[in-house]
């Protein structure tokens, strides 16, 4: 019964979207767990017109193969208006979601306009101390789930239980808003704003921990698809400077509702270096001409905001953490094509901390800032290497790089990718 995790290895931006829109083709679910629309996945499919580019934010990676179903499992937040708008938007262009491929769990929970409101005002009045979140309300939203205030896919779709929802929370609410300055909201205006809303997500609600667990159970092939990263992950980020969601495959039982050994093969994916956007601590960060290179050759600009994305050495100390957190099955290792052209590429293979060798990162914010990476350095390449779709027909020096990448992190490589586009691959092993 194959089952599949795709994680993020490092900080987020991987490359994730890529790897499971490819590996999409091969399974028949494709279901999210948690996160909402601070994730940006990039997929750039040719479907017979050339290379079109698709930035989703909340549906699932696989909406572009109309034979699979895709899931919005209950560990994720919907912002509504942006899910309409990713749907819309594929309707422009001839992509027609019909509800049977988009199930969306009764369960998730409702970013409401407070919670947008919310997140903005708290970033607002945090000064220095800002986490860098993309304010969009994700965090608030997660808030209120675990402080049973939040509102979730089935009470928007009954009338009546909306209005007893939106009466027990809406004074906390305000006295939070109030308290950040920001205006505050009544229960008749927000119900009445999320009635549209409510009708147009009726077709698509679904119990989809029955959904995927009988699918599981059936024998189908069930791909999970993360979000961020593993160093974003909550409870074992660099906390604070983390996502408000568990983005590790741990992550995909509580956000799904399947039991741990539904989750079969776990692939890690990881730049063939590493970014990170937003405050917190990276230990590979480069300030100098390389570390503008990367980001100018990789286009380290976030999908979803736009940002300008901190870039350094690829951390093996970092991605040892992951995989101790994950247990992945193997790797994907996504823009090696963006190392093309540098005459040295350094590995970070451990840190200096307190006087001790350290291995395995210590995700700790203060013990990770503290912690120096000690380096490998390797001979580069200047090949292009957009067109190689065999390891053999890459250089020595890429392919010696890849070796050690693997042997550092003691993973098996699944996927090696050299551009955005589908087409730009090698799939060394098919992880179903
Ligand atoms: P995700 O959030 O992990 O899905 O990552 P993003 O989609 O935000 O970032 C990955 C970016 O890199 C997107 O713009 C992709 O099109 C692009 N990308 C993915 N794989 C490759 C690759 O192998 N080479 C290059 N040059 N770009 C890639």
């Amino acid at each position: 019964m194959p089952t599949c995790v795709v994680v993020g290895a490092q900080w987020g931006d991987e490359g994730k979207g890529k790897v499971v829109d490819l590996f999409a083709e091969e399974c028949d679910y494709i279901v999210r767990y948690q996160g909402g629309n601070n994730a940006g996945h990039t997929l750039v499919v040719d479907r017979g017109n050339g290379p079109e580019k698709t930035v989703l934010h909340l549906l699932p990676s696989g909406i572009l193969h109309p034979d699979k179903v895709c899931v919005i499992a209950r560990g994720v937040v919907i912002d509504c208006d942006v899910l309409f708008r990713e749907l819309d938007a594929l309707a422009a262009r001839g992509i027609g979601v019909a509800p049977a491929q988009l199930r969306i769990d009764l369960d998730a929970h409702i970013i409401m306009p407070y919670h947008r409101d919310i997140d903005l005002g708290r970033e607002a009045a945090s000064g220095d101390a800002k986490i860098g979140t993309t304010g969009r309300g994700i965090g608030p939203c997660y808030e209120d789930m675990i402080g049973r205030r939040g509102i979730r896919v089935r009470d928007l779709l009954e009338p009546s239980r909306l209005l007893d929802r939106l009466q027990a929370v809406v004074p906390d609410r305000n006295a939070t808003l109030r308290w950040l300055g920001r205006p505050e909201v009544t229960v008749e205006a927000l119900a009445a704003q999320l009635a549209p809303a409510a009708e147009r997500l009726a077709p698509f609600a679904a119990d989809c921990r029955s959904l995927v667990g009988d699918a599981w159970r059936a024998g189908k092939r069930v791909l999970f698809e993360g979000a961020q990263g593993t160093l974003l992950d909550v409870g074992h980020g660099t906390y604070p400077f983390v996502t408000s969601s568990y983005t590790t495959s741990a992550g995909v039982c509580v956000g799904v509702g399947v039991p741990p050994r539904a989750i079969e093969k776990v692939v890690g994916i990881t730049k063939a270096y590493a970014t990170r956007v937003g405050a917190g601590p990276f230990p590979t960060e480069l300030f100098d001409e390389d570390g503008a290179q990367l980001r100018a050759r990789g286009q380290e600009f976030g999908a979803t905001t736009g940002r300008p994305r901190r870039c350094g050495w690829f951390d093996a100390a970092a991605v040892r953490y992951a995989h101790r957190l994950n247990d992945f099955t193997g790797l994907a290792i996504t823009k090696l094509d963006v190392l093309s052209g540098f005459d040295e590429i350094k590995v970070c293979v451990a840190y200096h901390l307190d006087g001790q060798r350290l291995e395995v990162a210590d995700a700790d914010a203060v013990s990770l800032q503290r912690s120096v990476p000690i380096y490998e350095t390797w001979p580069g390449w200047k090949q292009d290497l957009t067109a190689v779709r065999r390891l053999e027909d890459f250089p020595a020096a890429a392919r010696a790089y890849l070796e050690r990448l693997t042997e550092l992190c003691g993973v098996p490589i699944d996927v090696v990718s050299v551009g955005p586009d589908r087409a730009q691959t090698l799939v060394l092993r098919q992880p179903f």
